[in-house]
This record gives structure tokens, sequence and C-alpha cells, in this order.
């Protein structure tokens, strides 16, 4: 395919399914390219946004990466990936990774549709399937602290998960006393059965905070304690994981494979226990996501350990394809992206990718409503 036009454009975000309750001021970038493919009398155009959690990234797709995939002349998606990313120098990854991984995302869905193939069944033929059926284990994720009535909107999320389906689920924690999150997380793990309940700590705990948290979250039985402390502080992580037993899940905020390795080495991390959430969008997109599930898996990280950050399609379908552990769904946040296709929910726990061509945001009326904007 050939890139012939690139429209982009910064849209707000909220982290709450009421988006007037203040979300610090998030956005997304949502991206169209529009390759030279026509079906039906009109060109064939892939959609990709920015994930969530790392803000807009207008500047860097318009001054740096739009030009040169508009000037890559006829490829698929990963030589338009290695286009984008002529010139660019090792380390300094920013949030660059972001806005390349943006326009990663679209350029599968548009490959995906000239194709005439969900992008998970394209992924299996690019990369090779490892896993026989599209289902993966999934878990709801929000339990945001609520600036009113926070139990109550809390428990009122986590029964909107159970009733759809879900088994899993994670919430947040960090943002108040340890003692308010302690009875936060012990009536959310009322609606799930032990073990399948996570808390992400948003990476809010230092030397002394971390490990007082872990040994009070020792004996509660969680899923997961996830962004324990600042993503680069392999010294206090290291110390957390080796005071708690339980699973840490950690690399939501690290974007490269060098940074993979160094987490791996340095992050006291154990690789038969513990989770990695990097984010397919935020690593430079799938091809930056390859990468680091390469190096972990030479380094003996099984791919069930792989649960990606993120929480809508993109991730489902990676994850599906790729064989990875599970996948996180933002059910109730960050919409419209956040979730599912309308009307998909879980089975037995797991989920499928819709099987439309390219991702299936055309399935997901108020996202495709808002690309349609572009
Ligand atoms: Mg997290």
């Amino acid at each position: 395919m050939r890139v012939v036009d690139i429209r982009e454009k910064s849209v707000d975000l909220s982290r709450y399914s009421d988006p007037k309750i203040p979300s610090g001021g998030l956005t997304t970038s949502i991206v169209a390219v529009v390759t030279d493919a026509v079906r039906g009398g009109k060109p064939i155009v892939g959609y990709g946004f920015s994930s969530i959690g790392r803000f807009a990234q207008g500047g860097l797709i318009r001054e740096r990466f739009a030009p040169r995939l508009l000037k890559a002349g006829d490829v698929g998606p990963r030589d338009a990936w290695t286009a984008m990313m002529a010139g660019e120098k090792p380390g300094g990854h920013g949030e660059r990774c972001v806005a390349v991984g943006t326009l990663d995302m679209a350029l599968w869905d548009a490959a995906a549709k000239i194709a005439d193939l969900p992008l998970h069944a394209l992924l299996r033929q690019e990369f090779g399937a490892s896993r026989s059926t599209p289902a993966v284990p999934a878990y709801a994720s929000g339990g945001y602290l609520y600036p009113q009535d926070d139990l109550a909107r809390l428990a009122g999320e986590m029964k909107a998960f159970k009733a759809a389906g879900y088994r899993r689920a994670k919430i947040k924690i960090g943002a108040t006393t340890l003692e308010r999150d302690l009875e936060r997380i012990d009536l959310a793990a009322t609606f799930f059965d032990p073990g399948c309940l996570a808390v992400d700590a948003m990476n809010s705990y230092d030397r002394r905070k971390g490990p007082e948290a872990a040994a009070a979250l020792a004996a509660r039985h969680l899923m997961w304690f996830e962004d324990v402390c600042d993503p680069l502080d392999f010294e206090t992580q290291t110390e957390i994981a080796t005071a708690y037993d339980r699973p840490i899940a950690s690399g939501e905020a690290l974007f490269s494979a060098a940074e993979a390795k160094l987490l791996d080495r340095h992050g006291g991390l154990c690789r038969n226990r513990d989770i990695l959430l990097f984010d397919p969008v935020h690593c430079y997109g799938l091809p930056g996501y390859l990468q680091i599930v390469e190096a972990l898996e030479q380094r003996g990280w099984p791919r069930s350990a792989f649960w990606p950050h993120g929480g809508h399609l993109f991730c489902l379908h990676v994850a599906s394809a790729l064989g990875l552990g599970g996948v996180e769904v933002n059910p109730a946040s960050f919409l419209p992206f956040g979730g599912l296709a309308d009307g998909a929910g879980p089975v037995d726990g797991k989920l499928a990718p819709p099987d439309a061509p390219g991702i299936g945001f055309e399935l997901k009326t108020d996202l495709a409503r808002l690309f349609a904007t572009l």
C-alpha cells in the first residue's frame, strides 16, 4: 500500500465513565491513514490512536513521522515502520515511541482491511500463530479514586464488571492513604474469586512507603501488584519484589527492548511469577513490541507473562495473535477508546477479537463516529 494522506488531531480523554469528573487534562491523538488501495470506489483508510496514558502526540506526528510515511512509497506496515524510524538515534525514547505507535496502529488497520482479514488473522499469517483459538483471558480495568462517593461508585463499577462477565478486575491504589486503599481493595475483592483482583499503584510508592504497602497487600492474595514505584527505580522495585511473594507487574512505562532488558536484569522480577505490561502502542507500535517480546523470550520469559497495557481493541488482536497471557479491557474508562465492539463481552472470562476486517473500530459506534471526524 502507498500512504497518500494522513489526518491527525488531539482529543480529550477521561478516566471516568462520567467525563465531567476531572481527569488531569488527559488527551490522545487520533489518526487516519489514507491508502491508495480502493474498495467499493472508496480509498481504504486505517485508523489509530495513541493508546491511553501518555497524552497526544500531534507535534511529532506532524513534523517527523507523517512526512516520512508519506514518502515511504509502496510498503507493508513493517517497511513503513522502518521508513518512519529513518534517522532516529538509539536511546532517548521520550514519547516519540508513542507517536510512531499511533501511526503504526493505523497502518496495521489499513493492511488488514486491504487483506480483507481481521487484524489477528493477518498477524497470525505474518508472525505464526502460537494459540489455536482466538480467545484470550481478559480482565476489566478501572477503579480510579472518585473525588466524591468513592466507595459506592467503586462498588457500582465492580458490580457492572461482574455483570458484564468479567471474572478478573484491576483497581487503582496509591492516590489516597494506605488505610483507605485497603478498604477499597477489600470491597472490590468481594465481587471476585480469591486471586482475581489486581491493584495498580500508578508508580506512587517510594522506598519508605513501598515496603509498608507490600506488607499490607501480601495477605490479600491479589492477582498482581502493578507499577509499584517510579518505572526506572529498579532499586525500590527489587526491594518490594523481594519482600512480596505474590506477582508484581511492571514495564508499562518502559518503551524499548533496551529498557526491557534493563528491567529484566535489575528490576528484581521473577520470570515464572511476574507480569510484563508493555503497551504495544507506546513501544513504537507492533514492530517495537515484538523486539521486546523476542528479547525477553530469549532471556527466559514465557509469553504467558505478557499482559499488555491499553485496554482496547488493538491490544486484544495483538494478545490473541501472539499467544500472550491475557489482555486488559477498559470497559468504562477512556471512552470511546476503551472497551470492545458494541455488544461484545467475555465468555468464560475470555475475549475474542472482532472478526470484521482490520481492527474492527467500525463495530464500535462511538469510536467510529469520532474517527469519521478526521
Ligand atoms: Mg498501570
